[in-house]
């Protein structure tokens, strides 16, 4: 028989690694069919890498240590959830593939409440009728904003083509090239515009557009002038954007609603707090837009969701629409968000108790300090195994928000040898919790901007563990 064959023949049966007690634990908190299916899906990954290795590559005998281990994991791994926290040590603040902004332990009791009982979410206590799940934000966000009217939906792109459908389908709308653009690879604003039936027509150049390059693109078909706040990149140098007043002016003149698409959507002045200026909803309203779009979950620090703030008539027809229907929140987002809309009736209330704003505001000189500490620790407890500096950082606040603010922050350079800077980052997302690290010149960096005040200890622990797994040793001290 040849050396592949003996080695088939040589994996334990389904049904013995179903009663083997090396799998005992790893199996207990999983029902049988799942530990079956994990076991045989395991074992045909062997065997499939086996019958793809060159003859010579084959070892004499099955490695039984590295076939348990391997499904020892795999069995933990099933019996983890999917979704799950990671330590965001990247420095990008709103990083939307790590689910944006955390959310205020201000929301928490809320939410429970919410999520283990009955609530008003449609019922009106005074009346005893059916009510809106709407009103439980409007009057905050009027209170907050000095809006007429607010809508709240799925998310921000949710809301953008809402607007379109409601308020321009079938007709044109006019939009600057400069702003025609993709957040994040799932959302352009061509493609929306498509979906909602609304015509595109765009005007001026990438670089400059005039009042009057909208005004010559005007016509009887024309239902809306859109800007949009182009988020993740800035256009530099020869530029020209219209002024939202002079959109605004126009629209009057000719009967047009003038939509802005913010985007992030910060409620608060951040340049009191030293970050270049984003401009607020207020100023947007004030401004005299129709209609303001923004996010839940970028600088706002709430949950996802997409809030349509502006004239009682614009917003009165989009509740009106159908589709309204289909992008509404549910209780638990609804609840969240009025939990973190309270926050905002008291400034520096929602600076501490956001996170994400209280990341954005933090003095790198807290950061250094935090730095020192984090990295004299983990030098006390894995000096012998790891070297770790404090460097020098520029953090972001991302989500497509002020994409040209830097924050000044501070990480540690870590290296963990023999391991290559890419080894020790893919060695880091698979700790339990993963950790997320930037590399950059060949370096591990860890941000301290974006990590929350639990993730230090977590961090420390799940570093001692990756190398107590290196180096097998039973003596580092957790
Ligand atoms: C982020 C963003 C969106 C999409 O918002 P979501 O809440 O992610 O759906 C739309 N427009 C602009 C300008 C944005 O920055």
């Amino acid at each position: 028989m040849d050396r592949l064959s003996q080695l088939l023949r040589q994996l334990p049966a389904v049904d013995e690694l179903l009663r083997h007690p090396r799998l005992a634990a790893a199996r207990a908190p999983l029902p049988r069919s799942l530990v079956a299916a994990v076991v045989r899906r395991t074992l045909e990954g062997v065997r499939q890498r086996l019958k793809a290795a060159a003859p010579e590559d084959l070892p004499p005998r099955l490695d039984e240590e590295a076939l348990f281990g391997e499904l020892g994991q795999a069995l933990e791994a099933a019996a983890r959830p999917s979704l799950k926290r990671v330590i965001n040590a990247t420095g990008v603040i709103i990083h939307t593939n790590l689910g944006r902004s955390p959310l205020s332990t201000e929301c928490i009791r809320p939410l429970m409440e919410a999520a283990l009982h009955y609530t008003n979410l449609e019922y009106d206590l005074a009346r005893g009728a059916r009510g809106s799940r709407q009103d439980h934000l409007e009057g905050l966000l009027r209170e907050l904003t000095g809006a007429e009217a607010a809508l709240a939906v799925n998310n921000n792109a949710a809301a953008v083509l809402l607007a379109l459908h409601t308020l321009a389908r079938g007709k044109e709308v006019i939009i600057s090239r400069g702003q025609l653009v993709e957040i994040g690879g799932s959302f352009r604003m061509p493609e929306i515009m498509e979906v909602s039936g609304a015509i595109l027509r765009e005007v001026g150049t990438t670089n400059k557009t005039h009042l009057h390059d909208y005004e010559q693109a005007i016509t009887s078909e024309t239902a809306m002038l859109l800007k949009v706040h182009p988020s993740n990149f800035r256009i530099l140098g020869f530029t020209k954007e219209v002024p939202l007043p002079e959109l605004v002016e126009l629209g009057r003149r000719y009967g047009l609603v003038v939509v802005e698409d913010l985007g992030s959507g910060c409620l608060l002045d951040l340049s009191r707090h030293g970050i270049e200026k984003e401009p607020t909803v207020q100023e947007t309203l004030k401004a005299g837009a129709d209609l303001v779009l923004f996010s839940g979950d970028k600088l706002l620090g709430g949950p996802q969701a997409g809030l349509a703030l502006g004239s009682r008539d614009a917003v009165g027809r989009m509740r009106a629409n159908p589709l309204t229907r289909a992008l509404r929140p549910d209780k638990l987002t609804l609840t969240v968000m009025e939990a973190t809309l309270r926050l905002y009736l008291d400034e520096p209330k929602a600076v501490a108790a956001i996170p994400t704003l209280g990341m954005i505001t933090r003095p790198v000189a807290d950061l250094e300090r935090q730095a020192q500490t984090l990295a004299r620790k983990l030098r006390r407890r894995l000096g012998e195994w790891i070297e770790v500096k404090v460097v020098p950082s520029q953090a972001q606040v991302g989500g497509g928000s002020l994409p040209l603010a830097s924050l000044p922050s501070r990480a540690l350079a870590l290296r963990v040898p023999p391991l290559a800077a890419h080894q020790l980052e893919a060695r880091l997302r698979q700790a339990q919790p993963p950790v997320i690290a930037r590399v950059e010149h060949d370096t591990v960096l860890l941000d301290l901007r974006t990590l929350l005040p639990e993730d230090q200890i977590e961090l420390a622990a799940a570093l001692g563990r990756l190398v107590a797994q290196m180096q097998g040793a039973g003596n580092i001290r957790e």
